[in-house]
């Protein structure tokens, strides 16, 4: 296994045994034992999600936190839920994935150039974590940027991810322009990397049209033109 690639499976066993947030450890713990009807069957993850994809990505997805039965349920981000089902159809329609359909670990699902990562790793209830536990879980995101060196796009996913990429690269010491406002599509340049927004993928937006298939797929295009 390359240097890199072990290093983000020692961060990955670190992160799932992580128990720092009281309340995120009883929700994500209490749905899995619950389970939704229909996948009543299934043994949940019930524990933090880990990012994936490609390690020598050039493109860094940021959602929000797992779905309470997406990938509190699978182990894999965005994956088993309609958020996913739009996220990776757009992602393999623009080249950064071998499929379109994301439904279990081992599904045959990979990325090429990207990396798929949240900013809070626990599935929190009603998918709204706290300032606290907003912050207390970012020190995982800033980590996994570090081991990703050769990122230079950073997708965020709706305003949480923004204000959350935004913070994870002042850590990393770059300075930022003066309030840089999430909007579908706003583009800004941040040290060595380009950060866009991009509404979040969820059914409130995609039910409404707030964000259409063309939309998503013209985030991703963009992307690629600015790594390729
Ligand atoms: Fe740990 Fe983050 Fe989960 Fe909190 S949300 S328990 S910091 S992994």
């Amino acid at each position: 296994m390359a240097p890199r690639s072990r290093s983000l499976k020692t961060l990955e066993a670190k992160l799932v045994r992580c128990r720092a947030c009281e309340r995120l450890v009883e929700w994500r713990e209490q749905v899995a034992r619950d389970k939704r009807a229909a996948y009543a069957g299934e043994e949940y993850w019930g524990r933090p999600v880990p990012g994936f994809g490609d390690p020598a990505a050039k493109m860094l997805i940021v959602g929000l936190a797992p779905a309470a039965h997406g990938a509190n349920r699978t182990g894999r981000m965005f994956t088993g839920d309609r958020s996913g089902d739009w996220l990776f159809r757009a992602l393999h329609e623009t080249g950064f994935a071998n499929q379109a359909a994301a439904t279990a670990r081992g599904d045959g699902l990979q990325l090429r150039g990207a990396w798929v990562t949240s900013m809070v790793k626990c599935a929190p209830p009603d998918n709204k974590p706290s300032t606290v536990e907003r912050d207390t879980c970012i020190s995982w995101a800033t980590a996994e940027l570090r081991l990703l060196p050769t990122a230079k796009v950073v997708v965020a996913l709706g305003g949480f991810g923004w204000d959350g990429a935004l913070r994870v690269l002042a850590t990393h010491g770059h300075k930022l322009p003066r309030k840089p406002k999430f909007s579908h599509g706003a583009e800004v340049e941040i040290g060595p990397y380009t950060l866009l927004g991009c509404f979040h993928p969820s059914q409130q937006n995609t039910f409404t049209k707030r964000l259409t298939r063309p939309m998503l797929r013209g985030v991703f295009a963009r992307a690629a033109e600015l790594v390729r």
